[in-house]
């Protein structure tokens, strides 16, 4: 089994459907209300352990009840969770969903708990990030601790996974440290300020990254699939056409598959063709934890 820490944030998801979004001052009756865990990493981190990875969690939560509720919906998931801090200080990050008639929705994040995850909490954590085969990272966590974790993954040779998300400015002193980048087309978009409007785009696009010195990009194109791009190498990957349903989470699961897969020692263009079936299976069902395949789905669709 391949160890995989992942160092993020943990959110709880609170949904409502409605007709229609209120607007400014406006109260509406909704419809169906729905309680998921949330957050990029840790969606990303039950993906790898649903997948078969062994999965450190980084994180932090608050002192109440999202926070006691996600430990526990972890530790069903087997993440090791010692570095899970419960932070009396500030509440648990939730993210408040509204989903409307036409599958739209507008999402307000309090982030808490996350915001206070530091560079000491992944010093802490030195040894898993010493031991693992790879350290996978998001951008919902305080750029201080994301940069520490890149600074102790590489002290100990371990490579990092960077995805993205949500978009940002990105110092170049992370993107070397990084082995492989994750952009979809928006954030490779904000990232160069290039367009990303079609494979040729993501290309160029993607050796921008890389002349900023991270090793490898993989831009993904939602139902058009991804693009892999090494200093010599440029790979197409078609998205298995499939009915989908929520779309929420696709990367995340994309993200938590492909670190399980190169940990188990397959090259990356392997490995994308892993997190293309996985992510092809999570989004033809609702939300983004709840909708991670088992890795006995996945290897029975590429057999
Ligand atoms: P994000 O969720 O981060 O915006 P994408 O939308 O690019 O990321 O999706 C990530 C991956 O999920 C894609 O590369 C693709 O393999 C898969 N995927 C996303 N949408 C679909 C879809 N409609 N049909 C099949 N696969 C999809």
């Amino acid at each position: 089994m391949g160890k995989i820490v992942v160092i993020g944030s943990a959110n709880t998801d609170l949904v409502v459907k409605t007709d229609r979004m209120p607007s400014p001052g406006e109260t509406i009756l909704g419809g169906s209300f729905m309680m998921s865990g949330g957050g990029k990493g840790a969606n990303q981190a039950v993906a790898a352990s649903r997948l078969g990875g062994e999965v450190t969690f980084v994180a932090r939560v608050g002192n109440d009840l999202f926070g006691e509720r996600a430990l526990a919906g972890y530790r069903a998931e087997r993440l090791d969770v010692r570095h899970v801090t419960r932070d009396a200080t500030v509440p648990s990050g939730v993210a408040l969903i509204c989903v409307d008639g036409a599958a739209e929705n507008s999402i307000v994040v309090a982030p808490g708990a996350n915001e206070r995850l530091s560079p000491e909490d992944v010093d802490r954590a030195e040894a898993e990030i010493a031991a693992a085969d790879f350290v996978v990272l998001q951008l919902e966590i305080p750029l201080p601790a994301v940069m520490r974790a890149a600074e102790v993954a590489e002290r100990h040779g371990v490579r990092v996974i960077l995805n993205p998300a949500p978009a940002a400015a990105i110092p170049d002193e992370l993107l070397r440290r990084c082995y492989l980048l994750t952009p979809n087309r928006g954030e490779c978009a904000m990232l160069t300020g290039m367009p990303v409007a079609d494979a040729a785009g993501a290309e160029r696009a993607a050796d921008a990254l890389l002349a900023r010195g991270v090793r490898h990009v993989v831009v993904t194109l939602g139902s058009e699939g991804a693009l892999v791009k090494g200093a010599e190498s440029c790979e197409r990957v078609a998205a298995r056409r499939v009915e989908a349903v929520d779309t929420t989470g696709a990367g995340d699961t994309f993200n938590g598959a492909l670190a399980v897969a190169l940990s188990e020692g397959r090259p990356l263009s392997e490995a994308v063709r892993f997190a293309t079936a996985a992510s092809a299976i999570a989004v033809t069902r609702m939300g983004a934890q709840s909708a991670v395949p088992m890795r006995e789905e996945v290897d029975a669709l590429l057999a």
